[in-house]
């Protein structure tokens, strides 16, 4: 097995990457949060050993002597005290031991989290979070993920598997949730990139998508800004509530839908979080679509990386 020396001192750069449904994204990231080099290549769907294989292929490419750490964002939740990643909806892994593969195979530091968290952890440092010690981020694409920066620490909770903030209740008894999940009336059964699509088909006909209705409203179609607008303020009774309980100075929207639609979500997510919300979070309740786009994920993952360098 090849090896790889650990360098003694503070390492310049971390490999992070981004495990998604369709695409692993791979980047050399430095302190400041900068993609120094990128690298995709697609995500197997045949068997968990192919896409622990092309996530090792994935940091080979960019692996130089620059780098002395590694961080991965996975869609599951994780088992921080074993390094695993639990059980993913869209990719072949199921307690995957991740991290101490990879720790085998390059002798590197490693680190572990949510794609959520990662995605969080990037805007914090590096996107649109940047200098605030609190703050909570949600991903609307095909699910919705959540992340949580409290007290400039990220928010993990019992052995990592936090924070899904996507799985709370805004409607008791509401539409069932999606995939493995059984909850009903959760948050992502209303203002996922997939619940917009429901929604756009059942107004515009079965070759609808969350795509076109944001070009729609964009366009100024009256039916498509309802259907957002109606998305909106389901979000803002999310939101007020994680404004209730983590007062934080900001939200973050990412993910594909989220940044997508962003400009005609915030408006009513904002009105109606801030009625749920109470003093001084109501007046303080702000939300702002997220900076770094598709890279937040491998950002944030490298960053998880650092903090497996600077622990070790
Ligand atoms: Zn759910």
């Amino acid at each position: 097995m090849r090896r790889f020396t650990v360098p003694t001192v503070r390492a310049g750069h971390a490999i992070g990457v981004d495990l998604g449904g369709t695409k692993i994204l791979a980047g050399v990231v430095s302190r400041d949060g900068s993609v120094v080099r990128r690298h995709e290549r697609p995500t197997p769907q045949d068997s968990q050993e192919h896409v622990l294989a092309e996530l090792e292929a994935a940091v080979a490419e960019l692996l130089d002597e620059s780098v002395g750490a590694v961080g991965f964002g996975a869609p599951s939740p994780i088992d921080q005290t074993r390094g695993l990643v639990v059980r993913c909806v869209n990719v072949p892994l199921e307690n995957a031991p991740l991290r101490d593969r990879m720790h085998e195979r390059f002798g590197l530091p490693v680190g572990l989290d949510n794609d959520a968290n990662a995605a969080a952890i990037g805007e914090w440092r590096a996107g649109a979070g940047r200098g605030a010690d609190d703050l909570v981020m949600l991903t609307l694409g095909t699910g919705v993920g959540g992340g949580v920066i409290a007290d400039a620490k990220p928010f993990r909770g019992a052995n990592g598997a936090g924070a899904e903030l996507g799985h709370v209740v805004i409607v008791h008894d509401g539409r069932p949730c999606h995939g493995a999940c059984t909850g009903r009336g959760h948050l992502e059964a209303y203002v996922s990139g997939s619940a917009a699509t429901a929604a756009a088909r059942e107004v515009f006909g079965p070759a609808a998508d969350a795509h076109r209705l944001v070009r729609l409203a964009d366009e100024g179609d009256a039916k498509a800004k309802d259907l957002l607008t109606e998305i909106g303020r389901y979000l803002g009774s999310g939101i007020g509530s994680f404004a209730n309980i983590f007062a934080p100075q900001l939200v973050v929207l990412g993910g594909g839908f989220g940044v997508a639609a962003y400009e005609h979500l915030h408006g009513p997510a904002e009105e109606v979080a801030r009625r749920e919300a109470l003093e001084p979070m109501r007046g303080t309740v702000r939300l702002a679509n997220a900076a770094l786009g598709t890279a937040a994920g491998l950002i944030g993952a490298a960053f998880v990386g650092f903090e497996a360098l600077d622990a070790a």
